[in-house]
């Protein structure tokens, strides 16, 4: 990893020998403190009857997401996703989850839902909770949550937190405007792809026309549960930390790091998982969620939002920033000089991580990366460029594909921040990259010591 670029100043240096264990973060997908902290609620019903517009469901899939407008107000951009046509969406995947599963009548299946900090988050919980209710699984509200953390729960095994969820579903539009809104669906096989979507939304279309045939109207929701996840979620990921850098209880002691969360969901990094390992994180901004997004969009992608980052680590003096997408399943880092380390350089970086543990392996990014990444990653590192579409979910199973067919790949990462280690489930979890790049910064810095 010598020919990485060097960090500098501070004592972050990318440049290291040493060798990563990344495989010590599997553990964290399971293992975690038995919390039973949950109680039972009935949602509020509300009592309004909104009215039912014909709707073509299928225009609401974009690639393997569900996105659409939540809120009124925004000339030209009327509301496309009601109440109704959540319920039914919901409704329509819990129908698909339950074919899927082909569980008994013996087992009630369960469902998670999580929310990033958009204004039209809870009412569309609700309404998600009740096309869930409504076709008999359990409802479990996570709250504010990342992407990243939804698919997480459908591997944890903890019946004391009603883990494995069957399926779970996130509430989100990334990074879009406040107006919008949307959903990801995940099982254990990860998250759900282009064919299931439009499953979803054709059975969706079905239900929803029983709305427009029988009436509609908003019933109370049966008991809903709810789970502080995010607090299992984050402590193992301070877990998977603690136990890279050799068992070291604050392994961040004396680093500098400051976050910036843009308002979305990415709050809890400085807090819960920064803090905890001993990080000084004076100086991270927008940590409280607010779905207007007042200070700049959440997107690694974003100037303005790279440029607020930038400027807070150069006014903090500080180690690292890091900054998150609304939901946390895209990052990336400043250095401790103003460098952004996103795009290229983040793959750059990611890919010498992956190829000191795993030498030779195939790195399959998206298409719009540099001729100088590829060079790097194949002179420098050793490995092999694969260059693939667009898409974050492409460049994924294609990744998944390689492997298939025996040639060994251990990350798929996009420009756009998105990237996903075949340790990790292939999921693209922003919060699991940089805690990656914190293994790193532990591992380098303790080496120096010793
Ligand atoms: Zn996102």
């Amino acid at each position: 990893m010598r020919a990485l670029p060097p960090f500098h100043g501070g004592k972050l240096a990318w440049t290291s020998n040493s060798s990563m264990q990344m495989r010590n973060l599997l553990k964290y997908q399971n293992g975690f403190v038995n919390r039973r902290t949950f109680y039972c609620n009935a949602a509020s019903s509300a009592t309004a009857i909104p009215s039912l517009d014909k709707v073509d469901f299928l225009k609401l899939q974009n690639g393997s997401d569900i996105r659409g407008v939540a809120v009124s107000g925004v000339e030209g951009e009327p509301v496309s996703l009601t109440e109704p046509v959540t319920e039914a969406i919901a409704a329509g995947f819990a129908a698909w989850l339950l074919d899927k599963k082909k569980v008994d009548a013996s087992r009630k299946l369960r469902v998670s839902i999580g929310h990033d900090s958009r204004i039209s988050a809870q009412k569309l919980q609700d309404a998600v909770s009740r096309g869930i209710a409504s076709a008999g699984l359990d409802v479990v509200q996570y709250g504010l949550a990342s992407t990243p953390a939804m698919f997480n729960c459908t591997l944890t095994e903890d019946e004391a937190i009603l883990c494995p969820a069957d399926g779970a579903i996130m509430i989100t539009a990334s990074h879009l405007p406040y107006n919008r809104n949307g959903f990801k669906f995940f099982t254990n096989d990860g998250g759900l792809g282009k064919n299931d979507i439009k499953d979803i939304l054709e059975r969706a279309a079905s239900i929803y026309s029983n709305f427009l045939a029988k009436g509609y109207s908003v019933k109370a929701s049966e008991s809903v549960k709810k789970i502080d996840y995010m607090a299992v979620y984050t402590s193992d990921l301070v877990k998977a930390v603690r136990k890279a850098a050799g068992n070291i209880d604050k392994p961040l002691e004396g680093f500098h790091i400051v976050v910036d969360a843009g308002n979305g969901a990415g709050g809890f990094f400085a807090a819960k998982v920064l803090e905890p390992l001993g990080a000084i994180t004076s100086g991270s901004q927008f940590l409280e969620p607010d779905g207007m997004f007042p200070n700049h969009i959440p997107n690694p992608e974003d100037k303005a939002a790279m440029k607020a980052i930038t400027q807070a680590v150069l006014d903090n003096k500080a180690n690292l920033g890091i900054i998150f997408d609304t939901d946390v399943d895209r990052s990336a880092a400043v250095d401790s000089t103003g460098r952004e380390l996103n795009r290229n350089r983040l793959i750059a970086l990611m890919s010498a991580i992956v190829l000191e543990e795993h030498p030779g392996t195939t790195i399959v990014t998206d298409s719009v990366t540099s001729d100088g990444l590829t060079s790097f990653i194949e002179k420098k590192l050793g490995g092999k460029h694969h260059r693939f579409k667009r898409g974050y979910k492409n460049v994924i199973d294609e990744a998944i594909r390689l492997n298939s067919i025996g040639e060994e790949s251990h990350l798929a990462i996009e420009t756009s921040g998105h990237g996903a280690l075949k340790e990790n489930h292939w999921l693209d979890d922003g919060a699991y990259l940089m805690v990656s790049c914190l293994i790193l910064c532990c591992r380098e810095a303790y080496s120096c010591m010793y």
